[in-house]
C-alpha cells in the first residue's frame, strides 16, 4: 500500500522571545524541524541553514537509502556552519538542532540531533520517536534524576549534541513503519519543553489537524510561550486519498523563510571530486531564493559521514602555533581567567584559555596535567573530555576533574556536592539554549556565576554548582 502525508504546519517567536530561531520546512516527502541557537548571534541562521541544506534531499528516494541521504545532508549543513564561522568568526557558538524525516510511501527515515522532537500517535497513543541529546536527559539515562525533575531542571536547555559546525555531531537514525492513521508530530522544544507528554497525547488526539495544533499551541503558551513554537503535524492516510494529499503543498518555516544566508567564500576543499555526481544530491528547489552560486555546490558533494574535518584541524593547529611563535597572551587577560577540561594526549588536564582560538590568536594552554588516564574513562566520559568540558573557573575544574576521577572508581578527596539540582548560574527561563562543547564567548556565556566566582574563594558545599556541563556526574562525592 502506497501512503501519503496530510500534514498542517506551525511557527511562531512565543510569548518572550524578540525572534524566531526556528526553521522548519514541509513537503510530501520532508518533514523538518530546526531550532536554532547562538545567542544574538545566530540560532536563526543556523536552522535556516539547515533547511536550506537538508530540503535538498527532498526527492523520491525509497527505503533505508534515505536514513543515508539524510545523514549525508545533515553533515553537509554541518559543514556549511562550520564554513560560515570560519568567514566570520562572530557566528562563532551559532548551532541548530534537526528532527528530519523523508516519507518513501511505506516508511520514514528519522534522522535527528539535538532535543527537537518527533512523536508518533498510532491508535491513541503517544510515542516519542527521538532521544533528547540534552544535558538533563543523560542524567534521566543514568539514573540520576527523573523524567519530572528533568522537565523544571533550571539546565534543561543545554545540549550536548548539536550541528553546530564542529566534528562527531552525528545525528541518530532509525526507521519508521507506517500505517494509514498514523499521525507524525515534530516540534520544538517549544512545545514539547514546556509541555509535557500526556498533555501532547491529549492535544494530538484531536481529529481535526488544525484543532490538534491549536490546542498544543495553546498549551505552550498556556506554560510561558517562553520559546519558539514550531511544529508539524502529519496525518498518514491512504494514498488514494489524493484530493487531500494534494492539499498538503511545500511550506518553509521560521527563520528559513526570510533569514538570508551569507554567501560564503570561495575555498577548494581538498579531495573533493569535479564533476562527482550522486542520485542522492538533488538539485534546490527551484522556488528557493537563497541558493549560492551554482559553481559553490561542488563544495556540497554527497560524501560519507566522516568524523574529522582536516581542514578545520589544520586551521586550529595553526592558530595555535602562531600563539606559541607569537608569545601572545598578555593583551588577552580575559582568556586567562577561563579554564576547561580536556585531554592531553592520554592524560586528562585542565587548560587555562578556551578550547578554541580566534584567528591567529589561539587562546589555551595546559594548566595542570592530572593524574587521570582519558582511557580509564568509560567511553561516553572520554568522549567528553575530548570535545572538552565547559567550566566557570579553576576551582570548577578541579571538580569537573574529581567527578571524573570518581567516575573512573579512583576516588580522591572530591568535594561533596549538595544537589543535583544547582541554582543560581542560569535561568531556566532566559538562558539561550547552548551547545555543550561550544566555547561560549562572554556575551553569551550561560554561566553568569563566572564573574562571581572566578577570583572568589574555592567552592564549598554552598557553592552552587558549576553549569553542567563541567561535571558530567552530580553525584555527591565520595
Ligand atoms: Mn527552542
Amino acid at each position: 500500500m502506497t501512503l501519503a502525508l496530510r500534514y498542517v504546519t506551525h511557527s511562531e517567536i512565543g510569548l518572550v522571545r524578540k525572534n524566531n530561531q526556528d526553521s522548519g520546512y514541509a513537503s510530501p516527502r520532508l518533514l523538518l524541524i530546526a531550532d536554532g541557537m547562538g545567542g544574538a548571534a545566530a540560532g536563526d541562521l543556523a536552522s535556516a541553514v539547515a533547511v536550506d541544506t537538508i530540503r535538498k534531499v527532498d526527492a523520491p528516494i525509497d527505503g533505508e537509502g534515505m536514513l543515508e541521504v539524510l545523514a549525508g545532508a545533515i553533515h553537509r549543513a554541518n559543514d556549511r556552519i562550520a564554513d560560515l564561522v570560519e568567514d566570520d568568526y562572530s557566528l562563532e557558538g551559532m548551532g541548530t538542532t534537526v528532527t528530519a524525516m523523508l516519507f518513501d510511501g511505506t516508511q520514514v527515515a528519522l534522522a535527528h540531533i539535538g532535543d527537537s522532537r518527533a512523536y508518533l500517535l498510532r491508535d491513541g497513543h503517544l510515542e516519542q520517536l527521538t532521544h533528547d541529546h540534552s544535558w538533563v536527559q543523560s542524567l534521566v539515562d543514568d539514573g540520576k534524576i527523573t523524567e519530572a525533575e528533568a522537565a523544571v531542571h533550571p539546565h534543561r536547555s543545554l545540549l550536548l549534541k548539536v550541528i553546530n559546525g564542529q566534528p562527531a555531531n552525528d545525528p541518530d537514525l532509525t526507521m519508521v513503519d507506517l500505517r494509514p492513521g498514523d499521525r507524525l508530530m515534530l516540534c520544538s522544544d517549544g512545545l514539547c519543553g514546556l509541555v509535557d507528554d500526556p498533555e501532547i497525547e491529549a492535544g494530538l488526539s484531536e481529529a481535526d489537524p488544525d484543532k490538534a495544533m491549536a490546542e498544543l499551541v495553546e498549551a505552550a503558551h498556556a506554560e510561558g510561550g517562553i520559546d519558539n513554537i514550531s511544529v508539524i503535524i502529519a496525518d498518514v492516510i491512504d494514498d488514494a486519498d489524493s484530493a487531500a494529499a494534494a492539499a498538503s503543498k511545500m511550506v518553509v518555516l521560521g527563520a528559513a523563510a526570510n533569514r538570508k544566508i551569507p554567501e560564503l567564500e570561495t575555498r577548494i576543499r581538498p579531495g573533493a571530486a569535479i564533476g562527482a555526481e550522486d542520485s542522492t544530491d538533488l538539485q534546490r528547489p527551484p522556488s528557493s531564493g537563497q541558493s549560492p552560486p551554482a559553481d559553490d555546490e561542488a563544495r556540497y558533494d554527497p560524501q560519507p559521514p566522516k568524523k574529522g574535518y582536516p581542514r578545520r584541524t589544520i586551521a586550529t593547529l595553526l592558530a595555535l602555533l602562531l600563539v606559541i611563535f607569537a608569545g601572545l597572551g598578555a593583551g588577552y587577560a580575559w582568556t586567562r581567567t577561563q579554564f576547561y577540561v580536556g585531554a592531553e594526549q592520554d592524560q586528562v588536564a585542565i587548560f587555562q584559555g578556551l578550547p578554541e582560538g580566534l584567528p591567529g590568536i589561539g587562546l589555551s594552554r595546559v594548566y595542570e596535567i592530572q593524574d587521570l588516564k582519558v582511557s580509564e574513562l568509560p567511553v561516553v566520559y572520554q568522549e567528553k573530555v575530548n570535545a572538552t568540558i565547559s567550566v566557570t573557573d579553576l576551582s570548577d575544574a578541579r571538580r569537573a576533574v574529581a567527578e571524573l576521577m570518581h567516575t573512573a572508581g579512583r576516588c580522591t578527596e572530591a568535594p561533596a556536592t549538595a544537589s543535583p539540582t544547582p541554582t543560581g548560574s542560569v535561568s531556566p527561563t532566559s538562558g539561550s539554549k547552548t551547545p555543550a562543547q561550544t566555547p561560549q564567548p562572554p556575551a553569551t556565556s550561560p554561566t553568569p556565576a563566572k564573574t562571581a566566582t572566578t577570583s572568589g574563594s574555592p567552592p564549598t558545599t554552598a557553592t552552587p554548582l558549576p553549569a553542567p556541563t563541567s561535571t558530567p556526574a552530580t553525584k555527591p562525592g565520595c
